[in-house]
């Protein structure tokens, strides 16, 4: 753990804690403790927050934590946990205008309910605006970045700039600077602008959706979505199944029966390196019989335990 004592701060107005295990932050259920968490009342908060811990760097950040796998021993320095409920959701100048801490399903749900049309995909994606953003997340033909005006960032300085798509590099589940380096702040909002249309049709399609989902998904247990990237031409799911892995198991992390490029935590019991490990075997095994070098698409941030100083097993209550 990083020495934290000496930090203190002044004027903010979110939650912060010390030494918190991030497990209940991740969808994964399992996860170390982060030295300094923090829960931003809102964007200005944030921005207050991290010029208040520049010596620590930026934050690391977190949305809904579900395509996130914390490794055991936790993060150093400060983790932001964006997700906020109460985010601004707001229709102006024909764009829809979303925080970034609004979780994804709920900007499906506002655009529907305002007239707007191929915003449905979002609904099956249970992270935040800010996540997908990041991801570039996606599913049935829909992909976040294809809707993006602009966005609003929190930079390094922890003052906000507006940027435009032209301004990144975006491709599958990825985006990056336009000069190809990471992104180098913190999506803190987003305007979107979705095509006028039949606004029922469109909650009709969500609901569709996300029957298909329960239909295809391990949707009861703890998971991180899709483990792997599409690699071309094909389905990463696919290749797993035709591997005769579904199924395996090591130390209660499983790739699930129901989809196969889906890992489950069922209990809540096995640690972050068991994911992990399960993770690099599927991969091994996969390259080993197929050729191919499957991709992961989950991030994974964090420290490793030290043999002998991994959390206990056992679940984590969220
Ligand atoms: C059941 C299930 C189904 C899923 N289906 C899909 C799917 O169909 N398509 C798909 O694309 N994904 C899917 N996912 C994965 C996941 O939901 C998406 O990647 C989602 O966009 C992640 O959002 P999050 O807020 O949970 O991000 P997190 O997991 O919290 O973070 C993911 C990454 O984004 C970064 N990040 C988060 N917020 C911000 C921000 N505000 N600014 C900068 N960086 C940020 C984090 O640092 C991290 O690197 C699924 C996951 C689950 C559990």
């Amino acid at each position: 753990m990083m020495m934290l004592e000496p930090l203190t701060f002044e004027g903010l107005r979110g939650r912060e804690s010390r030494n918190v295990a991030l497990a209940r932050y991740t969808s994964w259920r399992t996860g170390g403790p982060a030295d300094l968490l923090y829960l931003p009342a809102d964007r200005d908060d944030l921005a207050s927050f991290v010029r208040q811990t520049r010596a620590l760097g930026m934050p690391t950040v977190l949305g809904l934590g579900s395509n996130t796998l914390v490794r055991d021993a936790g993060v150093r320095g400060a983790v932001a946990v964006m997700h906020n409920p109460g985010g601004a959701l707001a229709i102006a100048d024909g764009l829809v205008y979303a925080e970034a801490g609004v979780a994804a399903p709920k900007l499906a749900r506002f655009a529907a309910n305002h007239g707007c049309v191929e915003a449905e995909f979002l609904a099956g994606i249970p992270g935040t605006v800010g996540g997908a953003l990041a991801m570039n997340a996606g599913c049935y033909g829909g992909e976040t970045w294809r809707y993006v005006a602009r966005v609003e960032v929190l930079l390094p300085s922890g003052t906000f700039a507006v940027r435009t798509p032209d301004d990144y590099s975006i491709a599958y589940r990825s985006v990056r600077r336009g000069d190809g380096s990471a992104c180098d702040g913190i999506f803190t909002a987003a305007w979107f602008r979705f095509p006028l249309g039949d606004g029922a049709a469109a909650r009709v399609r969500i609901k569709d959706l996300l029957n298909r989902r329960i239909a295809t998904q391990p949707l009861g247990l703890p998971n991180a979505g899709s483990v792997f990237r599409n690699p071309p031409g094909d389905h990463a799911a696919r290749l797993i199944e035709a591997c005769g892995l579904k199924g395996l198991e090591r130390n209660g992390a499983r790739v699930s029966e129901k989809h196969a490029n889906f890992i489950v935590n069922p209990n809540g019991a096995a640690r972050a390196s068991d994911i992990e490990a399960l993770i690099l075997e599927v991969r091994r095994e996969v390259l080993d019989r197929t050729g191919v070098a499957l991709e992961p698409e989950v991030r994974i941030v964090g420290e490793r335990s030290e043999s002998g100083v991994a959390k206990p097993r056992g679940g984590v209550p969220r």
